[in-house]
């Protein structure tokens, strides 16, 4: 579904030129819930913004169901992102004179095929709170809206870069959980980036990156039984 090959990345020049991709190469299924670990400044933020199309990589490919997007136009690049992309942040990035509703539904307008809004805010568990402006909800609340906004266009894939780093742990917990609910009952293909260790026990892939490379790349067995028998 998505491969990264030789991607390389460095910033600067010179003496202070950094490599913050070292030739690598990574695979992702479709419907995966795929987790991204390594030790700060690995390189994980860069991988995914390269994957996102919000950043570029100096080689190497990335093909997301068999199209190049590293080869891609600016416009369709834009249209990739708009469609077919979702993103999630530590930070909400909620328009803060709207409603909880009207934050999703800002997703929403950049769809040809929305999912259907009032079902997902009761997967969201947000029915009682989609009135309120993103001030007068809690932290997880707020999450909540922000992956509902990521979400309602229905992306094949969505990137979340360390969607739990601004909660407390039980928040966390359920934030994670609502992540891998949306993957199951939507199919969603999701590729999150997290410091939280305990996450290896709900995903179907744990990738561990450490300076730049691929340190450990490891399928869930009890998901990797499940898709075979699916097949
Ligand atoms: P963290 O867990 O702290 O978020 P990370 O694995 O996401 O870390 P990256 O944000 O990908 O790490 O950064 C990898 C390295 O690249 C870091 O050393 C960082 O300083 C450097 N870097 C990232 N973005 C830039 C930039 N725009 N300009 C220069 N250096 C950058
Ligand atoms: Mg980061």
């Amino acid at each position: 579904f998505l491969e990264t090959r030789g991607l390389c990345k460095s910033y600067g020049s010179g003496e202070t030129r950094q490599n913050v991709l070292r030739s690598m190469d990574l695979s992702v299924g479709k419907g995966e819930f795929c987790v991204l670990l390594g030790p700060s400044g690995s390189g994980k933020s860069t991988l995914l913004n390269i994957i996102g199309g919000i950043d570029q990589c100096d080689s190497g490919s990335v093909t997301l169901e068999g199209r190049q997007l590293t080869g891609l136009s600016p416009a369709l690049l834009t249209r990739y992102r708009r469609e077919e992309l979702g993103y999630v942040f530590q930070t909400y990035n909620l328009i803060g004179n709207l409603t909880a509703k009207e934050n999703i539904e800002v997703g929403e307008y950049l769809s040809r095929d929305p999912l259907d809004l009032g079902e997902l805010i009761s997967v969201l568990g947000l029915e009682d709170h989609k009135g309120k402006l993103p001030s007068q909800l809690s932290g997880g609340q707020q999450q909540r809206v922000s992956i509902g906004r990521a979400i309602i266009k229905n992306p094949s894939l969505l990137l979340c870069d360390e969607p739990t780093g601004a909660l407390d742990y039980e928040t966390s917990k359920e934030i994670l959980q609502l992540i891998q609910d949306v993957n199951r009952k939507y199919g969603t293909t999701v590729i999150m980036v997290t410091h939280n260790e305990a996450i290896q026990n709900m995903a179907d892939h744990v990738i561990r990156l450490r300076d730049g490379q691929v340190r450990s790349d490891r399928m869930n067995a009890e998901r990797l039984s499940a898709m075979e028998l699916e097949w």
